[in-house]
């Protein structure tokens, strides 16, 4: 389909550094602190959204980065490297851990499929703590990766300009999940359990703020 598709960042080349933590001061108010899975994928244009709203992006490679952050965010990219990376590092056992104890998580495609409780025909690495069955690269291949505008609840109703690449389709959402967005065709494009926020999509490759703001908004703020 026709439509510009942004490719992804390399790794290791972020043009910000991994902040410390520091301790809040009187009565001002926290700044939230937003992890961003930096293994491999779409991690810099995550952290430059939430810099852009306000909130600190903190990179997170080890399990004690984990440490320092009020939510977290798993990019695009690809699933099977991501948590072939997040297996080596131990940080399938600490984001579960965070995921448990309330820690906001947005998974966007390739993070939305390591959020999925099952990948549907294959056997990789991943989380498994949301309700869904995802089926990877499920639109076609990288040529039928596709731009269009969705409604998404809990946002205002303006359209959101959503970029889909080589992204997967939900097949089976679990009876405590809200879909927030679907394709004409009834596809699932968002959806929210609890403290788990996912998108098809990656709306870190747009300049529209609005889905990182809700989860802003998840994370307390
Ligand atoms: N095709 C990738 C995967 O299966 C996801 C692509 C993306 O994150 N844009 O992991």
């Amino acid at each position: 389909m026709a439509g510009r598709v942004p490719q992804f960042s390399n790794q290791g080349t972020a043009p910000f550094f991994v902040p410390v933590a520091v301790p809040n001061q009187g009565n001002q108010a926290a700044v939230t602190r937003v992890g961003i899975l930096a293994m491999q994928g779409a991690f810099v244009e995550h952290a430059a959204m939430i810099r852009r709203l306000g909130a600190e992006a903190v990179l997170v490679r080890l399990p004690r980065d984990l440490e320092k952050v009020d939510a977290l965010i798993l990019p695009g990219g690809e699933s099977t490297t991501i948590g072939k990376l997040m297996r080596a590092y131990g940080l399938l056992e600490a984001i579960s851990h965070a995921a448990g104890i309330g820690v906001p998580i947005f998974g966007t495609c390739a993070g939305m499929i390591l959020l999925a409780k099952e990948v549907a025909g294959q056997a990789q690495p991943h989380l498994g703590l949301m309700d869904i069955v995802v089926k990877r690269n499920a639109f076609g291949r990288q040529i039928d990766s596709f731009e269009t505008d969705l409604q998404i609840s809990g946002l205002d109703p303006r359209p959101f300009h959503a970029v889909f690449i080589r992204a997967p389709i939900v097949e089976k959402v679990g009876e405590d999940v809200a879909i927030l967005a679907s394709l004409p065709d009834g596809t699932v494009a968002a959806a929210r359990e609890g403290n788990l926020l996912v998108s098809s999509f990656h709306p870190e490759l747009t300049d529209d703020p609005r889905l990182h703001e809700y989860f802003l908004r998840m994370a307390g703020r």
